[in-house]
């Protein structure tokens, strides 16, 4: 048999589960022991079972004092991770950091609405709401800290998307009552940015931005290929002619 201190370190890097395992398999040893002490005497095997018993007394004492760290260990850094899970704190960040926040918070909210949730969200609808809830929430208290705090550090679109996002949020927050309403808050956010896109109105023949003929409206021109399109409602329809007749020249 080993000593206890070379007993104790082949179990330093176990898990706390893990631990109470061979605690428990100790205890079953121990007790063996304990309860048929005079069986002992009439084996012989070495070393002697008695020399056995007081080794894995001593071997259950390092155990257990490593079981009780490992304890302490694994409850605060469950208590660390229940508060930052849903809601993390923004104060002492600066800019780039609440930005990385909002991305976390963001994907956070995502798996959780594609199912990627705990134990306890699983066992209690009320919760995992709760939750999705206090992510927007940080998500939109952080968006408001960088469009008043950090203004001068974004560029001129940032502030437009950020104040729009945090807006979202802001309107929407009274009416959340089911999932389907964080469902559709989110999906806003997110697209928020690919609908600002999609009324770009590009060339087809360059992907460069349309410009719309203001005699009409209903013409858009590019100024790079010198070519007019159709606006059809909205989207680029058909190449066509200058909308300018030769009247609109002359004058
Ligand atoms: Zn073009």
């Amino acid at each position: 048999m080993i000593g206890p201190k070379a007993y104790i370190q082949e179990w330093e890097n176990k898990s706390y589960e893990e631990l109470l395992e061979e605690k428990k398999r100790l205890n079953q040893k121990i007790e063996e022991y304990e309860n048929h002490p005079e069986e002992s005497s009439e084996v012989t095997i070495s070393p002697s079972l008695d020399v056995r018993y007081q080794c894995n007394l001593e071997y259950m004492a390092e155990l257990c004092s490593l079981i009780a760290k490992k304890y302490q260990t694994r409850t605060t850094e469950e208590s660390k991770k229940e508060d930052t899970s849903v809601f993390t704190s923004y104060v002492g960040m600066n800019c780039a950091e609440i930005k990385n926040l909002i991305t976390e918070k963001t994907n956070l909210l995502k798996d959780k609405l594609d199912g990627k949730i705990d134990d306890n969200e699983k066992s209690n609808s009320g919760y995992l709401f709760w939750n999705c809830k206090t992510i927007l929430r940080n998500i939109y208290m952080s968006y408001d800290k960088l469009t008043s705090k950090f203004k001068e550090e974004l560029s001129s679109e940032e502030l437009v998307t950020f104040t729009k996002k945090s807006n979202i949020i802001k309107e929407k927050e009274s009416q959340w009552k089911t999932m389907d309403d964080i469902r559709e808050t989110f999906d806003l956010l997110v697209h928020e940015n690919e609908e600002d896109n999609s009324n770009l109105l590009k060339c087809p023949n360059c992907h460069r931005r349309l410009m719309f003929m203001m005699s009409t409206g209903n013409t858009l021109y590019c100024s790079q290929c010198n070519k007019y399109y159709r606006n059809n409602n909205g989207s680029v329809g058909e190449e066509t002619s200058s909308p300018y007749t030769e009247k609109d020249a002359l004058y």
